[in-house]
């Protein structure tokens, strides 16, 4: 049973209730989509039924064959995914619509999301109005792609100080060089924005880089336990040459970046929300459809605690987000805040995917079924935009106002 016959019923989702109705088919015990008003809420239960019907089913097997479905991105933005970011809607709308992406697959939840909050949103706040007619109109409706290049092979926790990616300035040109790694979606997008440190003044900038100028080079990273469908590249920049007019003048320093950085942390908190409820859909299916001594093995003690401790986590997750976006909702927002979120959600992340794997017995090792997709993809969560340790570290340096980054010996 890969992809559950009885798959949450989605009542809110305007499609027929199934005969066996399950309880809490949407799973909001926190009535956290009750917040939203009528006409968001509306909008998004039709985006979850698009991304439970369409998505989730075809996400398993590209996601075994670590290939990119294509065809799915312009479906994606019929439904305003390529353009969530531009919009004037709740924060609390954008964060449960990257709950849903990821309830229903991950790695494309990251390509949204990094598409929303890293490109589009570079472009929108950073970039030139040029560059804005330029690149958004076709960013929001995925017939372009971008990818964000900020770490290296070499620098990755400490890259605000490591960078190491040069840009010279040449009369009216950059000459970029350099390497990125991790690049999510540069060996298919239009282009890559390319954090580099300025030769003159020792600053950090950031360039469009189109993908097809001499110099530009990708590789795909290949064999991720997690995030299969998202095309991971390293990047070579060898003397890669762009117009002045392909620098943001937004863009000044590392603090820029940073500025994004706290807004896709949170982002990341939604995501690790997310995906515990698709660990507890496919738990809960599971356990109801799985007979052993006779019984379904949702009737049993021990399977019924890790289904109350995934959906716990989740809730709790999902709680915390809806705060966060509370205070972005006010412009508040801090790192500290951001950091905790993600931090905390993918700590519970993990644990409710290790949970949700050993409640599947055998079958939550094999990536025949969609848990152990899940448990590979929240190691992902764990370690990117800033692993577990580092968000940890910002918390800790904010409420005691030691910096512990560098081992002091
Ligand atoms: C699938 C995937 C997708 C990604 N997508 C992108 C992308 O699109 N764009 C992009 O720019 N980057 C991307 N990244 C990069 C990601 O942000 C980095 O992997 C992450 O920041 C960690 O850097 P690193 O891998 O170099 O690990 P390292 O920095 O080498 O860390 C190794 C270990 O040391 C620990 N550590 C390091 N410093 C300290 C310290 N001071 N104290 C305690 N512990 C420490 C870390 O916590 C970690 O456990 C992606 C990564 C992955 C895996």
């Amino acid at each position: 049973m890969p992809l559950s016959e009885t798959s949450a019923s989605l009542t809110t989702t305007g499609r027929e209730p199934s005969a066996n109705k399950l309880p809490f088919p949407d799973v909001d015990l926190m009535h956290i989509w009750q917040l939203l008003e009528p006409g968001e809420r509306t909008r998004l239960r039709g985006i979850r039924a698009f991304l439970q019907d369409r998505v989730r089913p075809e996400s398993l097997d590209y996601w075994n064959r670590e290939e990119f479905p294509h065809h799915l991105l312009r479906e994606m933005a019929e439904y305003g995914l390529g353009g969530i970011e531009l919009e004037d809607s709740s924060e609390l709308f954008k964060g449960l619509v990257y709950v849903e992406a990821a309830r229903a697959d991950v790695s494309l939840s990251a390509l949204i999301g990094i598409h929303n909050e890293l490109i589009v949103g570079m472009i929108q706040e950073l970039g030139s109005t040029q560059q804005k007619a330029r690149w958004l109109p076709a960013l929001a409706r995925f017939t372009a792609l971008g990818s964000f290049a900020l770490t290296e092979p070499d620098h990755g926790s400490d890259i605000a100080g490591g960078l190491s990616t040069t840009a010279t300035r040449e009369g009216d040109e950059w000459v970029i060089s350099g390497a990125k790694r991790w690049i999510g979606a540069a060996s298919m997008a239009d282009f890559s924005l390319v954090w580099a440190r300025d030769t003159t003044d020792n600053e950090i900038k950031a360039f469009i880089v189109e993908s097809d100028r001499p110099g530009f080079t990708t590789t795909k990273i290949c064999n991720k336990i997690g995030l299969r469908i998202m095309q991971n590249a390293d990047i070579k920049l060898d003397s890669v040459r762009v117009p002045e007019s392909n620098r943001l003048p937004g863009a000044r320093t590392f603090a820029a970046a940073n500025e994004l950085l706290k807004h896709s942390r949170a982002w990341v908190g939604w995501q690790a929300a997310g995906v515990q409820l698709g660990i507890f859909d496919i738990a809960r299916d599971y356990a109801l459809a799985r007979t052993q001594f006779g019984s379904p093995i949702a009737g049993f003690q021990l399977v019924q605690l890790p289904l109350a401790e995934i959906l716990g986590n989740a809730m709790a997750s999902l709680s915390l987000m809806a705060d966060v976006a509370r205070i972005q909702e006010t412009g508040q927002l801090e790192m500290v805040q951001a950091a905790m979120a993600k931090s905390t959600t993918t700590r519970l992340a993990r644990e409710s995917a290790a949970k949700g794997r050993a409640l599947m017995g055998g079958n939550g090792v094999t990536s025949d079924y969609e848990m152990a997709k899940l448990f590979g993809d929240v190691e992902i969560l764990y370690t990117y935009e800033g692993t577990y340790e580092i968000n940890s570290l910002i918390v800790g340096r904010a409420v005691t106002g030691h910096s512990a980054f560098v081992n002091p010996h």
